[in-house]
C-alpha cells in the first residue's frame, strides 16, 4: 500500500483514541493509520470504512454466535487482505466504540472539505 517514507512532509492528526488503540489521519496522502493494541495497519479510507462497516454488522449479533468452537473466547476480524486480529468480547467493544467515534469524526472532517 502506498505511503510515503518522507514523514516531514505528512502530518499525521489523531482521529479518536481509547485504552485499546487509535486511528489517525495522515493530512496529506489521506490514509488511515489504525492501531488496535499492537496491531498497526496504514490503510485508504475506503479500506477503513469497509472494517467499520464489518464491525457495525457483527455488533448486531451477539459475540459468542461470532466465535470459534477452538477459541470459544476470541473473535478472528479480517482487517486488511491478509492481516486479521482476533479480539475478546471486552476488546471487540472497545475497538467498536473506538472505530464508531472515528468514523463520525472522519465524516464531519469530510463535510468540511
Ligand atoms: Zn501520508
Amino acid at each position: 500500500m502506498f505511503h510515503p517514507k518522507n514523514k516531514k512532509m505528512h502530518t499525521h492528526k489523531i482521529i479518536h483514541q481509547n485504552e485499546t488503540g487509535n486511528v489517525a489521519l495522515c493530512e496529506k496522502c489521506e490514509h488511515i493509520h489504525l492501531e488496535i493494541g499492537t496491531f498497526l495497519a496504514v490503510m485508504p479510507i475506503t479500506q477503513f470504512k469497509l472494517i467499520v462497516k464489518d464491525f457495525k454488522q457483527r455488533n448486531k449479533i451477539p459475540f459468542h454466535y461470532l466465535c470459534s468452537e477452538n477459541k470459544p473466547d476470541q473473535m478472528v476480524i479480517q482487517t486488511t487482505k491478509n492481516t486479521f486480529i482476533t479480539l475478546d468480547e471486552n476488546e471487540f467493544e472497545s475497538t467498536f466504540e473506538l472505530l464508531d467515534r472515528a468514523n463520525h469524526h472522519l465524516e464531519i472532517f469530510e463535510l468540511l472539505k
